[in-house]
């Protein structure tokens, strides 16, 4: 999963993505985690790993991670070319969802692009750069969908799509706020993979004084709500700055800390649990001798798909499944004693994966 970090400038971004790349790189060693200053790698915090690796005394332990891009520069005119503008609209086009920061935070000392704290101002500058970007795709496609339509009907309706979906974003709308129950329609969307149809998590970064009540009395948190519901969107409060003290502490330190500010999760957290749900993500989990490990999948997925994460050998040969509720193994102490109390599921192929199954998968090779 990749997440893409957008914002104005000054409003906190880099902060953010500091502490969130700081918190994975002190946790884990991925070896992917320098290839680029702006791209971060962090683990997904997982409770229940530890335990399974402690049953099985496993040598490993490898949670699933999400992948940050801080992608800084979108400025008023991206879109137009200002300021290297499309390249980091070409950025944005390679995420899974954008984490979109907004200030919320009053502070002389930090100057706002615009003069004063305005978040939804500042949401709508994005978000119209974002639009912008949209149209020109849109029109390319029309242009070249044009001269087919009119003696195929497949592309004719097609067309329809298109100038339907320019004129929605000409009015200043979303792509994600598109509806349509329409398989051709969806499966088109999902081939124009525009900006502004992607799972969008607002991150409110207030001051430290509005985190004990998640910014409940902060007005422009309260703003920041209201418009992400019209946009079927998530919001998420935090403090950059915090964030960025509480990376660089020891866990035990972490959990004082957090206390002190009235918190049980630090933003990092809150941010991973958001976007599982926005992308309707889940874990399964493996677990063994050699390693117990996390993996990502899309709710609804099947026991051979699922198994294709591992492999994809393991989704070709896929015979059948292993599965037990992770809480249920660690009751019983092992998978034989789960095994005899009827516990452990010996699923097929259309066996939909839960949150929380521990999987065993046999395969012809
Ligand atoms: P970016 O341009 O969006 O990446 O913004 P930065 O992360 O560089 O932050 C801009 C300035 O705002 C820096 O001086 C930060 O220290 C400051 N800043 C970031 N987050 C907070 C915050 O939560 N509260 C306050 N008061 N300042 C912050």
């Amino acid at each position: 999963m990749k997440l893409g970090i957008v914002g104005l400038p000054n409003v906190g971004k880099s902060t953010l993505f500091n502490s969130l790349t700081k918190a994975g790189a002190e946790s884990a060693n991925y070896p992917f985690c320098t290839i680029d200053p702006n791209v971060g790698v962090v683990m997904v915090p997982d409770e229940r790993l530890k335990l399974l690796a402690d049953l099985y005394h496993s040598a490993k332990v490898t949670p699933a991670v999400i992948e940050f891009v801080d992608i800084a520069g979108l400025v008023k005119g991206a879109s137009k070319g200002e300021g290297l503008g499309n390249q980091f609209l070409a950025n944005i086009r390679e995420v899974d969802a954008v984490v979109h920061v907004v200030r919320c935070f009053e502070d002389p000392n930090v100057i706002h692009v615009d003069g004063s704290v305005d978040p939804v101002r500042d949401i709508e500058t994005i978000n119209l750069e974002l639009i912008f970007s949209d149209i020109e795709i849109l029109e390319r496609r029309i242009a070249k969908t044009v001269r087919g339509a009119r003696n195929d009907k497949t592309l004719a309706k097609e067309l329809e799509l298109l100038n339907r979906l320019k004129e929605h974003l000409e009015e200043g709308n979303l792509a994600i706020t598109y509806q349509t129950d329409d398989e051709d329609e969806q499966k088109w969307l999902a081939e124009y993979n525009l900006l502004t149809s992607k799972p969008v998590i607002f991150a409110a970064n207030v001051s430290e004084d509005d985190l004990a009540d998640d910014g409940a009395s902060n007005p422009y948190v309260q703003e920041v709500r209201a418009h992400a519901k019209e946009q079927h969107s998530e919001v998420f409060v935090i403090c950059a700055q915090i964030e960025q003290e509480i990376a660089e502490l020891e866990d035990d330190e972490k959990k004082m800390f957090l206390e002190d500010l009235g918190l049980s999760e630090s933003g990092l957290e809150k941010l991973i649990k958001a976007s599982y749900r926005l992308l309707g993500l889940i874990s399964y989990l493996t677990a063994g001798e050699t390693e117990t490990r996390a993996w990502t999948i899309k709710v609804g997925t099947k026991a051979p798909q699922a198994a294709g994460k591992i492999h994809s050998d393991f989704e070709r040969g896929f015979i059948r499944a292993e599965v037990v509720n992770y809480k249920d193994l660690l009751d019983c102490g092992s998978l034989s004693a789960a095994k005899e109390k009827g516990l452990v599921g010996l699923e097929g192929k259309d066996y939909v994966v839960k949150d929380g199954d521990v999987i065993l998968f046999r395969f012809n090779v």
